[in-house]
């Protein structure tokens, strides 16, 4: 974590169903964390039971993963960004603390609506990106196609991604953002069936298209074998993560061109150009991008530290809401789990506690520090559906409230308003569905 050129921030983006969460499950079956067996059936990141049961991902969860590449080992802090279009705000929360991203797209629907406007959002926040082309499985079993076809079918989805990066790309990364099979920047592969190659894993590998189809050749039993041999041998985890190493940015790089972008003040003050240098002994800056709130560690921040280290203890300030506040807990976010560490330096993604009243999008600088605070975030949507809400029993008001707040705390794209003419409790939300899940919450 101190390795500034070993760090890698990147997200997963993807449509709806395209297989993010799958694929999540799999690199995490990768490094250890869920055993293979369960891994595209344990869901890690969605640990909210309404998420299991309506197999959509609302909430951001984030997990450091290492990962060795080249003889160097590499700390992959992941962003998991929820798809639905209910959450897009969701999405361009979690794109400031990312540097680069994996655009997941399915290989039978090719790309859709959605991951395009993620992608564009993606690159508009100067997210460099890489294409995992998933569930190839099914063009074999479902569609029967030849080598050819694949290869065929693989080159249009990768004039598609080429064409958005061409349009939304910073100008001067139009061209050297654009992925290439060569170079490795393109993998394919199946999340459910856990394995996954690249051209150059497929060279040292000595593994074909053929192979690949033979594979998924025989009676049921034989294919099983034959699929859980590929997965041994070609494992999903190894292209995805040795593309995020060798391909995607370290923040040490990408924060000098991100910079102008996220954030506002003067590239030119102390805050600036230690933010530039990724420097670990500059004064603290540092972004947050989701809270969560918990029953044992109460209000938890987590975000991009920019600048400096969060350390236990600290004194900071926090520059939108004009409060100070003290750390009492440094964490690194392992999905469902925290690890509580000393300090965390600049280039990482860090989980505090300790600051009560935060809000997503709040900068968190060094105390007697003059400092912008990060833009206010740009949502794509704005709430558009407002429901009327109470309790069952007026006895429950006081609980009623505390869970209005911890809700609009934890998730900006929800407005709550009490109407002075009727008395009326307003909820507003980016659409029915979020408006549903939030229902069910409040209730939990
Ligand atoms: P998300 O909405 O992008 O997170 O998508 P999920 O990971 O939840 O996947 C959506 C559905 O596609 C689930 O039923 C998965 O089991 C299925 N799926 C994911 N990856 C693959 C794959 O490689 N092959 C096949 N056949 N199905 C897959």
């Amino acid at each position: 974590m101190k390795k500034k050129e070993q760090i890698r921030n990147v997200g997963i983006v993807a449509h709806i169903d395209h297989g993010k969460t799958t694929l999540t499950d799999s690199l995490l079956a990768g490094v250890g964390l869920i055993s293979h067996k369960i891994a595209g059936k344990a869901r890690v990141l969605d640990y909210l039971k309404e998420e299991q049961k309506r197999g959509i991902t609302i909430k951001t969860a984030n997990i450091s993963l290492l990962h060795e590449n080249s003889g160097k080992q590499y700390v992959i802090n992941l962003v998991d960004t929820p798809g639905h279009v209910d959450f897009t705000g969701r999405v361009t929360r979690a794109l400031r603390a990312i540097d680069g991203a994996v655009v997941v797209v399915d290989a039978v629907e090719e790309i859709m609506a959605q991951t395009e406007t993620v992608t564009r959002q993606a690159l508009e926040e100067r997210v460099k990106p890489v294409l995992f082309i998933n569930k190839v499985d099914r063009l074999i079993k479902e569609l029967k196609l030849t080598p050819e076809e694949i290869q065929k079918k693989f080159a249009k989805i990768i004039l598609r991604v080429n064409s958005i990066i061409e349009k939304y790309a910073p100008p001067e990364h139009k061209k050297d953002w654009q992925v290439k099979v060569e170079d490795g920047r393109v993998a394919f592969g199946s999340a459910l069936h856990k394995w996954g190659l690249n051209l150059p894993h497929m060279k040292a590998k000595g593994i074909t298209f053929r192979d690949i189809i033979d594979a998924y050749t025989g009676d049921p039993d034989e294919i099983g074998r034959k699929v859980e041999a590929l997965s041994k041998k070609a494992p999903l985890y190894e292209p995805i993560l040795d593309m995020f190493c060798e391909h995607l940015p370290s923040p040490l790089e990408a924060q000098p061109y991100r910079q102008t972008q996220i954030w506002p003040g003067d590239p030119k003050s102390p805050v600036g150009l230690a933010m530039a240098k990724v420097d670990a002994n500059g004064p603290l800056l540092m972004c947050i991008t989701t809270i969560e709130v918990d029953p044992h560690s109460g209000v938890v921040a987590i975000g991009r530290v920019f600048s400096g280290t969060v350390e236990k203890g600290k004194t900071v300030r926090l520059v939108t809401s004009r409060q100070k506040g003290s750390i009492q807990q440094v964490y690194m976010s392992m999905a469902t789990d925290r690890v509580i560490v000393e300090k965390i330096p600049a280039g990482n993604i860090a989980a505090l506690s300790g600051l009560p009243s935060i809000h997503v999008g709040e900068t968190i600088a060094e105390e007697g520090v003059e400092t912008a605070p990060f833009e206010a975030l740009k949502y794509v949507s704005d709430p558009v559906v407002t429901v009327a809400v109470e309790p069952e029993n007026v006895k429950d008001l006081p609980l009623f409230d505390k869970v209005i707040h911890k809700l609009t705390l934890e998730d900006p794209n929800l407005h709550f308003k009490i109407d002075k003419e009727s008395g009326q409790y307003l909820l507003s939300g980016m659409g029915e569905l979020h408006l549903e899940v939030t229902a069910y919450r409040m209730q939990e």
